[in-house]
């Protein structure tokens, strides 16, 4: 079995698991995180299964790239508080925090955020 096969943000994309979605076509899928930190969260997901960002780096074209960006600015200025922004997070292995090996951008919004992270 291919890790792709295997991968719980590979089986939301293939919609083999249900999820809320917010945003979808043909690179990249957004959907409402399970355990949301803030009063909005959005995991941005891209098609494309990379484990980590460098291997995303190295995997992607440039216009993956620069749709995952365009789609967590879609999702951020969607959901946050009148013009008050949000974050965009990625958890990097093991000291960033990543308990999913599929690489995705976190959009958080609804609340402020304190710096520094945890
Ligand atoms: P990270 O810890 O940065 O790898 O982020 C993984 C995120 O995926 C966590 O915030 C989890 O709450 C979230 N998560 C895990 N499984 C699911 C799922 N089936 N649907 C939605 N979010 C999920
Ligand atoms: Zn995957």
């Amino acid at each position: 079995m291919s890790d792709a096969e295997d991968c719980i943000f590979c089986k939301i994309v293939r919609r083999e698991i249900p999820a809320r979605e917010v945003l979808r076509d043909d690179e990249v899928v957004a959907f409402h995180d399970l355990r949301p930190q803030a009063p909005t969260h959005v995991l941005v997901v891209p098609v494309l299964h990379a484990e980590h960002l460098s291997e995303f780096n190295a995997k992607a074209k440039p216009e993956l790239k620069a749709r995952l960006f365009g789609a967590a600015a879609e999702v951020g200025s969607r959901f946050q508080r009148e013009g008050q922004g949000y974050r965009v997070v990625i958890n990097e292995g093991a000291d960033g925090g990543q308990t999913v090996s599929h690489l995705h951008l976190h959009v958080l919004a609804g609340r402020h955020m304190t710096w520094p992270p945890g």
